[in-house]
Parts: structure tokens; sequence; C-alpha cells
């Protein structure tokens, strides 16, 4: 770990998740083995939030959003106020994800009104960065991570922060960065945030599962994992809390 007491494993359902399924889901949770030393994190999509917040705070999990716009109400057909997550329950929201910079083109000015808009409200943003193979492959990644982590520069480093290290190449593909990959990227966004005057949690993302679940946590730096697909079932989720638990032990 990072140097911080507590794992974090946040789950991302994406476009998935319909109400009885999800209900389902929160049934099929076992009870975290070890709360001290790991939270339990879902986020899953906004018409989930309001009917999940009671039976996910039953059950030991801390709601997240997986988005939002940054205003807090008016004419914006079809996107959602920090105002109405927080009102939701919501305790984090994911912003950055690369589906959201690759596919819905945000970029670092939007990001830097998303996470102030956060803060205002008292949201915990989970600010996830990474790189594509192609920039890996020519040696670009820490430039790539460094670009995306200067929209911290000049904010309160007394806001709460949790960092998301997710190499694009790694979701949702089945494949995942060495051991070595994860633990030599980590120290750099370790440094590259004490640079920004910041020091908090740093999750690895990116086809995190049952099985390699305890390597990946056990590398230094890493403080939790942000899972998309393995997060979807409720058996999955609790084998990769329970490898978290082990590497605290
Ligand atoms: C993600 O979407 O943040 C993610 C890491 O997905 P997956 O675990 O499916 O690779």
């Amino acid at each position: 770990m990072g140097g911080s007491t507590q794992f974090i494993i946040a789950g991302n359902w994406k476009m998935n998740g319909l109400l009885q399924e999800s209900l389902a889901f929160v049934d099929a949770l076992t009870a975290n083995p070890n709360p001290d030393a790991v939270e339990m994190v879902i986020c899953p999509p906004y018409t989930l939030l309001h009917p999940l917040a009671k039976p996910f705070a039953d059950k030991g999990v801390t709601l997240g959003a997986e988005n939002m716009y940054f205003e807090e109400s008016g004419a914006f057909t079809g996107s959602i106020s920090p105002l109405m997550l927080k009102d939701a329950g919501c305790h984090y929201v994911i912003l950055g994800h690369s589906e959201r910079r690759d596919i819905m083109h945000e970029g670092n000015t939007l990001l830097r009104k998303k996470l102030d808009a956060a803060w205002d409200v008292g949201l915990t943003p989970m600010f996830c960065i990474g790189e594509h193979l192609e920039e890996r492959e020519a040696g670009a990644t820490n430039d790539v991570l460094k670009q995306q982590l200067s929209v911290l520069a000049g904010t309160d480093a007394n806001l709460p922060l949790v960092v998301a290290y997710e190499p694009v190449w790694a979701i949702g593909t089945g494949k995942t960065a060495s051991p070595e990959q994860v633990a030599e990227t980590h120290a750099f966004v370790h440094e590259e945030l004490a640079r920004l005057g910041r020091k908090c949690k740093v999750l690895y993302g990116g086809s995190v599962n049952p099985g390699n679940a305890e390597s990946l946590m056990a590398c230094e730096g890493v403080d939790g994992a942000l899972v998309g697909g393995a997060s979807l079932k409720a058996d999955s989720f609790m084998e990769i809390v329970a490898a978290a638990a082990r590497v605290a032990a």
C-alpha cells in the first residue's frame, strides 16, 4: 500500500444493472471480512442510486456514482448534478474514466470543473488516469499521466481525493499490467501527486479479478482496486475484497 490504512475495493458497474438483479446482488453479498482493512464501494448506474443506497449501507458498502455534470441544477437535459448524487447518498464519484475521456471526449478543462463541483458538495472524486497501449509502447506513459494529473494543480490539497490508475489497454480486455509495471507506475503517480502537494490513495484498475487481485494488491503503492467486469457478480466482488483483506493482514 502507499502508506494508507485501508484498501478501497470499488466496483464500477458502467451501463449495467437493472433493479431486480441489483437487489439480488445485494442479497448475495457476504460480510466484509475486515472492514478496518477494506472499504467496499459500488458505483452503479444513476437509476440504481436511490434504491440501492439503504441496502448497500446495511451491507457496509459505500455508494458512488460513475460520472456527473458540473452544474448544480438547470437546463442541462439528460445530465445529473453533484447535488443530486449527494442527495442520493453518494460518497464517491468516478471522474475521468477512460470511457468518458475517449468516447465522450472529456478533457482536462471539463474534468477540472467536475472536480471542483464534486468538492463543492462534499463528494470525493475517484479520479481516473491511464495511458493507451501506443503511449506505453512509445515510452510516453509518465508524460500522459503527468498531463492528466496536471488538472490538480492549484487545488486545495485538503480536499478529499482518490486516484485510480487504469491503463486503458487493460480495461475490459483481460490483460493486466504486470506487478512490475503496476509498482513502477504507482510509484510515479504517488511522486507526481506529491509534487502537486497531494497525498492520496491510488487504486489500480484494469481487468482485476479474483485470480489476480492478491498479487496486484500486494504491489507497492497500490491502495485498492477499481473493478469493472468482476464487480458485477457478488461472489467475484467479495473474492477480490477477501484478497485485499489477506494482503492487509
Ligand atoms: C473499469 O472500467 O474501470 C475497469 C477497470 O474495468 P475492468 O475491470 O472490466 O477492466
